[in-house]
């Protein structure tokens, strides 16, 4: 068990506790307090949860990724500190985070700017990466990983309504054969299905300098759109657990439900 701190800063009040507090009820963790504010930045909504240790990152990962979410931290509790009611000192820095995902923590997608770039995508589509790179050139450092995948989930979801809305329900498998494959193969005829993971051999998103690790996040977070966008699939995890960035042969992307 894990006592974990999150404090999010989001622009609007309104749903934010309940939609965060259902992905924490999914990933098995419990909220134990909570205490919502306003700053500068916005609303700042801290919340002290507890739950399985080998969930966090996959529960950081969605919070983290959550269009409500501008920025987002995580510090581990100690368990014996969070017992004490005032618990003046929430904590140590915790690490977990940054050194599961190279560029992160802190980091949210700019949606202003992907507003702005949505409707280039939609018209050039499915020639969009020449945008999309030159796009990324122009986000900060800090913000290029959120922001692109952010672009990418807005994307895959596009995708879906324009081509597969009026198809079937499928489960997660079929839907990443009938319809995540032949839609990533329009934006890379390279794309091939291994099993249940995704195979993609010419991503122009690797060796351009522009991530350090992987560097696909447009790509995961179109795999992202077209999946979460159906509804009846929950929001299937997608992670690129291989990419020729960091020298592997392929850029390979795993699915859970
Ligand atoms: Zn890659």
């Amino acid at each position: 068990m894990a006592d974990i701190e999150f404090r999010v800063v989001s622009d609007r009040r309104e749903g934010l506790l309940l939609e965060l507090g259902r992905l924490i009820v999914a990933s098995g963790f419990t909220l134990q307090r909570q205490r919502m504010t306003r700053s500068d930045e916005g609303v700042v909504l801290t919340m002290v949860v507890r739950g399985p240790e080998q969930n966090l990152l996959a529960l950081e990962d969605r919070l983290g990724s959550h269009p409500i979410v501008q920025s987002f931290e995580a510090t581990s509790v100690d368990a014996a500190a969070a017992a004490a009611p005032p618990a003046p000192e929430p904590a140590r820095p915790r690490t977990l985070l940054s050194e599961a995902r190279p560029e992160p923590s802190g980091a949210a997608p700019d949606p202003g700017r992907v507003e702005a770039l949505l409707g280039a995508l939609a018209r050039e589509y499915p020639d969009v990466f020449n945008r999309m790179l030159a796009f990324e050139h122009e986000v900060s450092s800090a913000h290029r990983e959120a922001t692109s995948r952010y672009a990418g989930t807005r994307l895959g979801a596009w995708i879906y309504k324009r081509d597969y809305t009026l198809g079937a329900r499928l489960n997660l498998a079929d839907s990443i054969r009938h319809i995540a494959l032949p839609a990533m193969r329009q934006l890379l005829r390279g794309t091939e299905l291994d099993g249940e993971t995704l195979r993609i051999k010419d991503s122009p998103f690797t060796g351009v300098g522009l991530h350090r690790g992987t560097s696909c996040h447009f790509l995961r977070g179109c795999l992202e759109g077209l999946l979460n966008e159906p509804g009846h699939l929950g929001r299937p995890r997608v992670v690129e657990t291989f990419c020729r960035n960091t020298g592997a042969d392929a850029c390979i992307f795993t699915f859970a439900a």
